[in-house]
């Protein structure tokens, strides 16, 4: 027995050896690649931003000439100086580890404007380990799980020509023969529309806020409630069931106006109604509030456009207070936060549709490397476009048309697969921006 027992423990030493060394070979042979290609063979050597027409975008430089871009919302032209600030957290960082890299700066955001920076160096990032892999950013999200893309009209719009139900009905007949086949539109009342509600005479119980962007909010009176949802039914009618509509609505509905209004469109089948509640620049998201009107109403609710960093959606998701999350890539942290965010929404039985009217051509990219591999609980991305028009003379990547049918094609080039045209880019510098391509 001892004997045995000692043969047994001698013969499970030399089994572990063995095994060690086993492990130690694999080992080697694991670190072997990672000496030639992984940590350590490229660094970050500069992080620079330039406004280019009203777009911040971010430019993260190596020391292998790659390059990695990254952009935010056209209305945020006063960016620059927060996306410098990160410089020095991420100087002569390895790119490609792109989750080392965030630790080191997605503590410093916040709900939108403030976790931008941080988002368009996310996306920066993901551009160069793309560019360094030879594969395309949705390759490193998980790989794609559809060929093509649906976006909605997002920033296609057309100039509204009043404000009567009329008026909207023809708005939304022109999105419905937009060139860009649009499956799904998204149109903006009630608060959310300040044109709308002012139109009213003695809409809410509130009187208009005046100056800097600030929503308007209140109870509504029974004549405005009335009249926006004479204006959804005259859009309706419209699209009838061939094409979805959405509602972007708040923030700034009561909790019980927001269940009279849902019920009300609930023969309408509308999308979604977005950020009733709270939303855009409103730095919480009331989860509780929220859920009251979710389990009030068949009609899906949704919101999440300013919402910073997967954390902040933990209360939305895991007490079911919506139906679809909205997250920005360009706000929210970047891309993989969003694929988070969608995972665990999915698991709830919550869908997604991300926002991103104002994310521009280099977020175009992001949206569609994105939405490739976004899970099955995927709708939409907001579409956005280049503006000025002369965006579209700077990038070079995207197809043309960018859309068919209301669906944009994935493409396969290695990183987010589109770079600016040097030469003409440079010629839409602001001076003092005038070395960043250089
Ligand atoms: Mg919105």
């Amino acid at each position: 027995m001892a004997n045995w027992t000692r043969r047994g423990f001698l013969g499970s030493l030399s089994g572990v050896a063995a095994a060690t060394s086993v492990v130690a070979q694999q080992r080697g042979n694991l670190a072997a690649p990672e000496k030639r290609t992984g940590h350590g063979s490229i660094k970050i050597t500069d992080l620079r931003c330039a406004i280019i027409g009203r777009n911040p975008v971010v430019r993260i430089v190596t020391d292998q000439g790659v390059s990695g871009y990254g952009q935010a919302e056209s209305t945020k032209p006063y960016l620059k100086p927060m996306v410098l600030f990160y410089k020095d957290y991420i100087l002569g960082e390895d790119p490609t580890d792109v989750q080392r890299v965030m630790l080191k700066i997605r503590r410093l955001g916040a709900f939108k404007p403030w976790g931008a920076a941080v988002s368009a160096i996310e996306i920066a990032l993901w551009d160069i380990a793309g560019q360094v892999a030879g594969v395309p950013v949705y390759k490193l999200l998980g790989g794609k799980i559809r060929d093509r893309v649906r976006a909605y009209n997002g920033g296609v719009r057309f100039p509204m020509t009043g404000q009567t139900p009329q008026d909207y009905a023809e708005n939304v007949a022109k999105m419905k023969e937009a060139k860009e086949g649009f499956t799904l539109i998204k149109q903006a009342v009630g608060f959310h529309n300040p044109a709308m509600m002012r139109a009213m005479t003695d809409g809410w119980y509130d009187e208009p806020r005046t100056g800097a962007s600030h929503a308007d909010r209140g109870l509504m009176t029974e004549r405005g409630l009335k009249q926006v949802i004479t204006c959804v039914e005259a859009m309706k009618k419209v699209l009838g069931d061939e094409i979805g509509l959405a509602l972007d609505c708040g923030p700034g509905w009561t909790v019980k106006d927001a269940i009279t209004f849902a019920r009300a469109l609930e023969p309408l089948h509308i999308t979604w109604l977005e950020d009733l509640i709270t939303g855009d620049y409103m730095p919480y998201p009331n989860a509780e509030v929220f859920r009251e009107v979710k389990q009030s109403t068949s009609l899906p609710i949704h919101t999440g456009e300013e919402i910073y960093l997967r954390e902040n959606f933990k209360d939305l998701i895991e007490k079911q207070a919506v139906d679809v999350v909205g997250p920005d890539p360009e706000d929210v942290g970047g891309l993989a936060e969003m694929k988070w965010i969608a995972e665990y929404a999915d698991l709830h039985g919550i869908l997604i549709a991300p926002h991103g009217i104002f994310d521009g051509l280099i977020g175009l990219a992001a949206h569609v490397h994105l939405a490739a591999a976004l899970p099955q609980n995927y709708i939409g991305f907001e579409y956005p476009v280049g503006q000025p028009e002369w965006w579209y003379q700077i990038v070079d990547g995207l197809p043309d048309p960018i859309m068919k049918r209301g669906f944009i094609d994935v493409w396969d080039r290695p990183g987010l697969g589109v770079t600016f045209n040097v030469p003409a880019a440079k010629s839409r510098l602001r001076d003092e921006d005038r070395h960043f391509f250089d």
